[in-house]
């Protein structure tokens, strides 16, 4: 916190009203220029808010009857974020709003390698973007518009950044009613998050090539798009990873042009590859190996590629576990007192039964009627040539049903795919090595989680890292509660500003 320098507050509190006098020093005495400014609620605090020019007094709710008393100016906080996702959005518009509300001095930059909204377009993996969200707009970036942290936050990201107010001003809103308001599509969703940002300050465009720290606060270094320079940008008070990360690399697999990953497989043109890779191999099927979204989505678009060969999906759950819309599910994801008063072991199984590992219904429905779709149960342990080490050779997956799995079940494939999930730690690459090491210890970094969703991390800055926030609540990794998401990360920063 700064000191206060020729800002006087009285506050007339529960009247939204204070009276400020500005002077421009101590030394120039303190009448220099009287004005009036709307108290806002912030936190806790009553925030001074000169129209039309920023005023950073507060009056921290604090009234000494008839007694002028110097008010603070607000500490600046910084925060970057790597990625410029549905995350990224739900924060910064947040940010924003505060800054108008209350001229909040909360500076968010993303850093975004692609485009805005990168991983929902088609052009960059994980979707071709035509799928269509699995969670209603409605579950936007302000969703469930219950902050706490202001008065007329969520009226103001209501307005300004809702999927509504995007849908009205594109002129859409209507059409989009009527229509019964489906489900936009991957393409639509990235629209809409660009419009969001549109405006609305600093990006840079280019990876993230690594983050530091020094006297507690982060640097982040990335290549920018435009000039190909390295650049480093500093004084960041936390950061936060988005993005569910690369595809994992747990399964070992021979390298081989007829085996495809989760993430690549959306990228233009790959589909066509796997459709000739199977039809190389007609008797054989396509394997996809997994049990969640992304494989039950990648059967799915096989089938409209019209793909004529079996295809097998090969997971190591009992089952393609399907998830349909429940009031009772869905409640838990924006409750945060019953997650609280949920067990370690109820936690874990929420989140398996509803996220890891589900597919929608919707989904789940569409591969049922197809015939040539089939679920077998078992780990896969390696997927290799037949014979071994026979390069370009007959594929070969190999796996263990779960009742034997010490077993090792051979079954040949015609071209395969690894959906078995994303690598949500891949930032450790971006940290030292020191650091990286005690990154190591996954399961402390996820059980430990601070409640703004940083890592346990003694003497490093807030490193938020919401995809494996899993143990502070079940919404933080997914669209469910994105306005919660932001909630949780701002708290701190807002809190620092005007503490
Ligand atoms: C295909 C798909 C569909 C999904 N559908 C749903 C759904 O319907 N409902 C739901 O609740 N959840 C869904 N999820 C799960 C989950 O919501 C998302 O994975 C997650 O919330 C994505 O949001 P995000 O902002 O974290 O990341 P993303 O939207 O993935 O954004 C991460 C960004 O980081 C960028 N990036 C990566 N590396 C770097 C780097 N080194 N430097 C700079 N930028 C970098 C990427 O280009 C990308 O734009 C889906 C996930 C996937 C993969």
């Amino acid at each position: 916190m700064t000191a206060g320098i020729g800002v006087i507050v009285r506050a007339v509190p529960n009247q939204h009203k204070c009276t400020a006098f500005l002077s421009t020093g101590r030394s120039e005495g303190r009448q220099a220029e009287r004005t009036r400014c709307i108290t806002v609620r912030i936190a806790g605090f009553f925030v001074c808010r000169r129209l039309g020019q920023q005023c950073f007094a507060f009056c921290n709710g604090n009234w000494n009857k008839g007694r002028a008393q110097d008010g603070n100016w607000m500490a600046r906080q910084r925060l970057a974020i790597i990625g410029a996702g549905p995350k990224a959005v739900a924060i910064a518009t947040k940010a924003a709003c505060l800054r108008d509300l209350a001229a909040l001095p909360l500076e968010v930059v993303i850093f975004e390698r692609d485009v805005i909204g990168a991983a929902w377009t088609g052009q960059f993996g994980y979707t071709d973007g035509l799928q269509r969200l699995c969670t209603p707009a409605e579950r936007d970036v302000g969703f469930p518009y219950d902050t706490d942290l202001a008065a007329d936050l969520d009226r103001a990201m209501l307005a300004r950044f809702s999927w509504t107010a995007f849908q009205i001003e594109t002129e859409r809103y209507g059409d989009w009613v009527d229509r019964g308001r489906p489900k936009p599509t991957h393409q639509d969703f990235a629209q809409y998050l660009a419009w969001c940002l549109s405006g609305l300050g600093p990006i840079r465009f280019g990876p993230v090539t690594a983050l530091k720290h020094r006297n507690g606060r982060w640097s982040v270094r990335y290549t920018s798009r435009d000039s190909g320079a390295s650049i480093s940008e500093g004084r960041f008070d936390g950061v936060v990873v988005t993005g569910p990360g690369p595809q994992s690399t747990n399964l070992r697999k021979v390298a081989d042009g007829r085996i495809f990953d989760g993430v690549d497989f959306w990228r233009p043109g790959v589909i066509a590859a796997v459709k000739q890779a199977a039809a190389s191999g007609p008797d054989d099927p396509v394997v996809i190996i997994g049990s969640g979204g992304t494989a039950a989505a990648t059967a799915a678009a096989l089938v409209r590629a019209d793909i004529s060969n079996d295809i097998r999906v090969l997971g190591s759950q009992a089952a393609l576990y399907a998830r349909a819309d429940s009031y009772f599910e869905n409640r838990t994801f924006r409750d945060p007192k019953f997650w609280s008063a949920l067990s370690a072991a109820d936690r874990r199984t929420f989140s398996d039964r509803l996220t890891r590992g589900a597919v929608w219904s919707n989904v789940v429905n569409v591969l049922a009627g197809v015939e040539r779709i089939d679920y077998l149960q078992g780990a896969a342990k390696e997927v290799r040539f037949d014979p071994p080490g026979t390069v370009g050779g007959a594929l070969m997956v190999v796996y263990a049903p779960s009742a034997h799995p010490d077993a090792e079940v051979p079954l040949q494939a015609s071209a395969v795919i690894d959906a078995t999930g994303f690598d949500p730690m891949w930032f450790r690459t971006l940290l030292s090595p020191s650091l990286a090491r005690k990154l190591n210890n996954e399961k402390k970094m996820r059980t430990q989680m601070a409640s703004d969703l940083s890592l346990p991390l003694e003497g490093v800055p807030r490193l938020h890292v919401p995809m494996i926030s899993q143990a502070v609540g079940p919404a933080y990794n997914s669209l469910m509660a994105l306005g919660s998401l932001s909630d949780a990360v701002l708290r701190p920063y807002v809190s620092a500003a005007l503490a």
